[in-house]
C-alpha cells in the first residue's frame, strides 16, 4: 500500500481509530531488505549452531537501553550479580550481554527485554525499515531459511503493534510498502540507533 499525501494519512489514523495523525510517521518498508533469509530461532539451533551470536561480540558485548529501562537492569544485575556494568544507558560487558544464561536470553518473553533487542534484527534508518548489518553478518542469515520479515514477526510486532499481521499480508505480495509508526516509537529508535552509531558507526 502506498500512503501518498497527509490527506490519505490523516483518513488512515481516522478510519483505523489511531488517533491524531499528527502522532504517526510514515516510512518505507523495502521488500528487498526485510526478505533477506534467515533460519528460525529455536533452542536447538542457539544450542548447537548459531551460539545465539547476535548476543556476543569477540571482544565487547554492549547493549543499547532506553532511560526507563535501565535502572531495572541495573538493580537486576546487582541483584544477581551478574558481571558487566551500565554507564550511559548501554550494558557493557565482555564477549557475551550479561543477560545471557545457559544459552538464552533470561529476559526473553518478559517486559524487560531492552526495546533495541526486541527489535532486532529491525531498525530505522533514514524513513526505512532496515536489517542491521551485524545480523547480515550472522550464521543464520542464510539463502536456506525464511524471509527476515516472517522469521522475526516479533521484532515487527515491538515496531509496529497489531498492525504487524497486515504488514507481513502486505509484504507477501512482493512489493516495498507504506506505513505508518508510532512517533513515540520512531523516537525510542532514535535513542537506540544514536548509542549504537557512538558506539562503533554501525547500526
Ligand atoms: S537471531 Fe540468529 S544468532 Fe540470534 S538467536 Fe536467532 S538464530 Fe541465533
Ligand atoms: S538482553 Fe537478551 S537479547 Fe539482548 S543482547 Fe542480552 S541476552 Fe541478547
Amino acid at each position: 500500500m502506498q500512503i501518498t499525501s497527509k490527506s490519505q494519512m490523516k483518513r488512515i489514523c481516522c478510519q483505523t481509530g489511531r488517533g491524531d495523525w499528527m502522532d504517526w510517521h510514515k516510512i518505507t518498508i523495502p521488500y528487498k531488505e526485510v526478505s533477506l533469509k534467515f533460519n528460525k530461532c529455536s533452542h536447538f539451533y542457539n544450542n548447537n549452531i548459531c551460539k545465539a551470536a547476535c548476543c556476543r561480540d569477540e571482544n565487547l558485548m554492549e547493549v543499547p537501553t532506553l532511560s526507563d529501562e535501565w535502572a531495572y537492569l541495573w538493580k537486576r544485575m546487582k541483584k544477581d550479580n551478574l558481571r558487566g556494568t551500565i554507564e550511559r544507558n548501554m550494558i557493557t560487558s565482555s564477549h557475551v550481554c550479561s543477560f545471557f544464561k545457559n544459552n538464552f536470553c533470561s529476559l526473553h518473553n518478559t517486559k524487560h527485554k531492552p526495546f533495541g533487542c526486541r527489535m532486532s534484527p529491525f531498525t530505522v534508518h533514514n524513513d526505512k525499515l532496515i536489517v542491521r548489518s551485524k545480523y547480515k553478518k550472522l550464521i543464520c542469515c542464510t539463502s536456506k531459511g525464511e524471509p527476515a520479515y516472517e522469521v522475526f514477526q516479533s521484532s515487527l510486532e515491538a515496531l509496529f503493534g497489531d498492525s504487524y499481521r497486515g504488514i507481513i499480508e502486505n509484504l507477501s505480495f512482493g512489493k516495498d510498502i507504506e506505513v505508518l509508526i508510532e512517533k513515540r516509537i520512531l523516537s525510542q529508535i532514535d535513542d537506540i540507533n544514536s548509542l549504537r552509531l557512538k558506539r562503533d558507526g554501525s547500526l
